[in-house]
């Protein structure tokens, strides 16, 4: 029988992946989309799903302009649109490719309904990881990441299982970066580096916030983060590496019979492979698991992460350990505005940098995340950020 799918964030760089996966998959019926206001892009989308019914439009204008001209869709309009999506179709799995902290309630919802969840959305995790620990206890929910290197990591867990390597032999884990657009700029040359610089992605096709954040290494910083969550594993025992092609996405570290092992995971750079990982619940394994002969990757490029160059990496995971899920808030909310107020030219690419340490260093907020305080951390977060922001582009430190 196929399974009804929810797909959040559907007019986006992993959500329409997952759309043209979806069209010659027999497993699923897409009933339902989310995404906030780009209707243009989900108009080729509709031939191909005759099992859709029901649209999810955040932006209350685009979604009136979407209802009158395609009237026979079910529109559901306003910032809890995905969260009412979810609630409409009870037992539908639910591909969540949100994009930020918005992403984060949907996910919770998803868990604390028995949904499947296949998440690509990691800031579900870096700013809510304890109270979807909490809901995770009191559910039958399954998570199926779709980040490439948690994809990596689940394969290499399950092949340490397949050999009977217990748990408590495993070291450390690794996620890998390319290293981003301006691994090969001179340090003296950051300052002065334009939106197309960095846009210019060495290994990955992304939409233009994550692609700015792999420069800094905020993304790796979350995904060190999101790895110690899914797979609760002390963050202290999760690192990152550089790998320059982007094959290896995944490293782990165990202790076997009194030797030290290694194994790693080599898959295709193309975010397909990790979604369809995801939407066949880990089944579909298309890669090679590496535990050999060091020869056999010795043509690949590996390098330790430079703190000169990407000072943000240290910070993002440290910010974590100090403040949580709320400073994360903040955290992820200023990124957000210092990214694309870079991407308008109004302010520099170190400015990112400037902006999220004044950020860490004046932290005072002490909340404790609630299901019942999250928007007012959040309109709280947005006000912080447009704060600091203003004084960046003020001149003020
Ligand atoms: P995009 O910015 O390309 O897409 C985001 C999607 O979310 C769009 O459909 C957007 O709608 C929608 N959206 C944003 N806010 C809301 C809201 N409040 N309500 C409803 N819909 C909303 O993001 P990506 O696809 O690049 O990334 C999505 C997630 O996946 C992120 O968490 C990212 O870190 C993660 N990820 C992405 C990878 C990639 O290759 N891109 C790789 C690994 C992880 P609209 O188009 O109308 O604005
Ligand atoms: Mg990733």
């Amino acid at each position: 029988m196929r399974k009804d799918i929810i797909v959040l964030g559907a007019t986006g760089s992993i959500g329409k992946q997952a759309l043209s996966l979806l069209r010659y998959n027999s497993s699923y019926r897409l009933v339902g989309i989310s995404f906030s206001s780009n209707v243009e892009k989900i108009e080729e989308e509709l031939l191909y799903f005759d099992s859709l019914k029901t649209i999810a439009i955040k932006d209350e204008k685009s979604a009136k302009i979407f209802s009158s001209s395609h009237p026979f869709y079910h529109v559901i309009e306003g910032e809890e649109c995905s969260i009412k999506l979810i609630e409409k179709y009870p037992g539908a799995v639910i591909l969540n490719a949100l994009m930020g902290n918005a992403g984060f309630f949907p996910s919770l919802k998803a868990i604390e309904n028995n949904h499947v969840l296949l998440l690509a959305n990691k800031e579900s995790l870096v700013i809510g990881s304890t109270l979807i620990k909490e809901k995770m206890k009191s559910s039958s929910s399954v998570i199926y990441p779709i980040d490439s290197e948690h994809v990596a990591l689940a394969k290499l867990f399950d092949f340490l299982k397949s050999k009977k390597v217990p748990t408590d032999k495993i070291q450390k884990v690794y996620v890998t970066a390319s290293g981003g657009s301006l691994r090969d700029y001179p340090l003296s040359t950051l300052k002065d580096v334009k939106k197309e610089d960095v846009l210019k992605h060495p290994t990955w096709k992304m939409s233009e916030k994550i692609t700015v954040d792999s420069a800094t290494l905020v993304n790796k910083g979350y995904e060190v983060i999101e790895a110690s969550v899914l797979f609760d594993f002390p963050l202290n025992k999760v690192g990152a590496f550089i790998c320059r092609e982007s094959l290896i996405h995944a490293k782990i570290d165990y202790c076997d019979k009194g030797e030290k092992e290694e194994i790693v995971e080599l898959s295709p750079c193309d975010m397909k492979v990790a979604i369809n990982y995801a939407l066949s619940f880990g089944k579909e394994k298309m890669h090679c698991i590496w535990d050999g002969d060091k020869k056999t990757i010795s043509s690949l490029h590996i390098e330790s992460i430079d703190d000169k160059r990407y000072p943000l990496f240290a910070l993002t995971i440290d910010m974590f350990k100090r403040y949580s899920n709320v400073g994360m808030i903040y955290f992820n909310s200023l990124d957000e505005m210092l990214i694309s107020s870079f991407l308008k030219e109004e302010i520099a690419y170190l400015d990112i940098y400037r902006g999220l340490k004044m950020l860490y260093d004046e932290f005072d907020k002490k909340d404790i995340l609630t299901e019942d305080n999250f928007y007012r951390i959040q309109e709280d977060s947005l006000s912080v950020a447009a704060e600091i922001l203003n004084r960046i582009k003020e001149g003020k430190r």
